[in-house]
């Protein structure tokens, strides 16, 4: 027998965000980099957005999480 639900699973795995995503404030551009963290809130280096504290905030704007979105390469 086959599979019959082989090729009907939801399509985007790509919801899920890498460790090292970059993203960019969609208000004021301000970009989100991982490998630097955010010196402003006391993020440290090598946080990635999804671990980010949940009062964290754009720096430059005070927009939340939700106005970030991802840099695809
Ligand atoms: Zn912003």
């Amino acid at each position: 027998m086959t599979d019959p639900d082989a090729s009907s699973s939801p399509a985007s795995s790509d919801s899920r965000l890498a460790d090292d995503t970059r993203l960019e404030c969609k208000i004021c551009w301000y970009v989100y980099d991982p490998k630097v963290g955010d010196p402003v809130e006391q993020i440290p280096p090598g946080t990635p957005f999804s671990a980010l504290p949940s009062y964290w905030r754009c720096p430059e704007c005070d927009s939340g999480p939700e106005a970030f979105l991802p840099i695809v390469d």
